[in-house]
């Protein structure tokens, strides 16, 4: 058993290209790396056979919780039946008939047809295919340019790491290229100029975002991408107004809005998605993550009226559209987003994730307000963070190269609980399965609480 492992672990460190992963620190052994062997529920069990609370859901995708037998059923007999055949010149199956109706509905007033891919980043990758093509239809040639936010995660693509807002996913990629670029994040607590309030903050980033158009003029701006709450970025939930604010902006520039649901959508918020919880009216949204729960590989692109009545108008003088994957509606993943999305109707998951969600932020409140290197406790539906400070009166971080946030990752783990130290200062962020209880956040605060303060006493020393 353990020469079978000291096997795997060995041939992992030779041959398999991670994610994410420190190259050097893994070939050699010292990032000591996770063999998972199974998981049901909220709970994932590793090589070792030790149990972990998972509260990021994977990456934030496995809604419904681990170990769902109806969605590995639905996939069986779905691949039974017809593995695959593709979605090209109006072929179709009837799963995929069947789930882009039940996305219009998941999705706000206005939205007309889905196109499908395997990932969020593919699924942002056709979103800018689409609003370039829809500009050329119209005759607008010039008006190209995409605005993202500063610390938004869109992918780590070419075309999607550079709308990605994080310095990590630029480096050394030669990110992001023309025609990209970023405008304020907005995260009250750590960009707002000294002394303003929020309502003073959202005006600020009006502002921020209005001087950006006017610097490129609003006749070469295509699109504005946003996350309804950040994800990837810190979890970062926008200030009372914001979107309501920003929408002002978009429609007097005549500048389309795509709404990257890829986290918020399918009930994480504790709303059917992001743009219902915000009052986002978007052209385009992007969904993929909740939309399986991660049972298989799906994403999509939402269409809006506006721009659909677009897309077709440009057939009539371009012909077929010139994109297409040949995965796109990939019956076996559709077939595990019917399961996944009866799961989450059935046993009223958004709902949950309203209802828990506020009491996660409730015990994280009253577990980390006035703990002394907790500067910020935020949370909104199933997406909460807790971030650190060296000194939370006068809001000053940490020194990068103490790792403050990976260490109170690493004491949670070891504990038995997986919350994600986020890419971009010193931020634990949690988002737990839609199927978390009450007494689960009991026990994920209460672990968190004893690794906070097991890594204070080593940093305040
Ligand atoms: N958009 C958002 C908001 C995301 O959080 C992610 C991934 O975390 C992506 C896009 C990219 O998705 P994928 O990793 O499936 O390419």
């Amino acid at each position: 058993m353990q020469q079978r492992l000291d096997q795997l672990f060995a041939e992992d460190r030779a041959h398999f290209m991670h994610p994410s992963t420190h190259a050097h620190d893994h070939a050699t052994g010292a990032l000591p790396g996770k063999i998972i062997k199974g998981a049901k529920g909220i709970r994932i069990e590793d090589h070792a056979g030790k149990t972990y609370i998972d509260a990021f859901a994977g990456l934030y995708c496995v809604n419904i919780g681990y170990g769902r037998t109806e969605v590995a059923d639905a996939i069986y007999e779905q691949a039974k039946e017809l593995a695959y055949y593709h979605t090209y010149v109006g072929h179709s199956t009837d799963t995929i008939i069947e789930l882009s109706s039940r996305i219009i509905d998941w999705s706000p007033a206005g939205m007309k047809k889905v196109y499908y891919g395997m990932s969020g980043s593919d699924a942002n990758e056709t979103q800018i295919k689409i609003v370039w093509y829809y500009n050329n239809v119209l005759g607008r040639p010039n008006k190209k340019k995409i605005i993202s936010r500063q610390r938004g995660y869109h992918g780590s693509g070419i075309v999607t790491g550079s709308l990605t807002g994080l310095p990590s996913f630029h480096q050394n990629f030669d990110l992001p290229i023309d025609r990209f670029m970023h405008t304020v994040c907005p995260h009250w607590y750590r960009q707002a100029p000294a002394g303003m309030n929020e309502q003073q903050f959202v005006a600020y980033c009006v502002d921020e975002l209005e001087n950006l158009i006017a610097r490129e003029g609003a006749d070469t701006i295509a699109a504005f991408i946003a996350e309804p709450v950040m994800g990837t970025g810190g979890i970062i939930v926008p200030p009372q107004g914001y979107w309501a604010a920003i929408q002002q902006v978009l429609r007097k520039h005549d500048i389309l809005l795509i709404s990257d649901e890829v986290v918020c959508g399918f009930g994480r918020l504790g709303s059917k998605m992001g743009a219902q919880h915000y009052g986002i009216e978007p052209d385009l949204i992007t969904i993929a993550k909740g939309l399986t729960s991660a049972y298989a590989p799906l994403s999509g692109v939402i269409v809006g009226e506006r721009v659909w009545d677009v897309i077709e108008r440009g057939s009539h003088e371009y012909g077929a559209m010139g994109h297409g994957w040949t995965y796109s509606g990939h019956p076996v993943c559709a077939a595990a987003a019917l399961a996944n999305l009866d799961i989450l109707a059935r046993e009223n998951l958004t709902q949950n994730a309203a209802d828990v969600g506020s009491y996660f932020g409730e015990r994280l409140h009253a577990a980390f307000d006035t703990h002394p290197l907790v500067g910020e406790v935020r949370s909104v539906g199933m997406l909460a963070a807790l971030e650190f400070m060296e000194n939370k009166a006068e809001r000053r971080p940490f020194d990068a190269a103490l790792k403050v946030g990976p260490k109170m990752s690493a004491a949670a783990l070891q504990r038995g609980v997986i919350a994600r130290a986020m890419p971009h200062g010193d931020i634990l962020g949690f988002a737990p399965p839609l199927v978390t209880t009450r007494s689960d956040v009991d026990e994920i605060v209460g672990i968190v609480r004893e690794a906070v303060d097991e890594v204070a006493q080593s940093v305040l020393k």
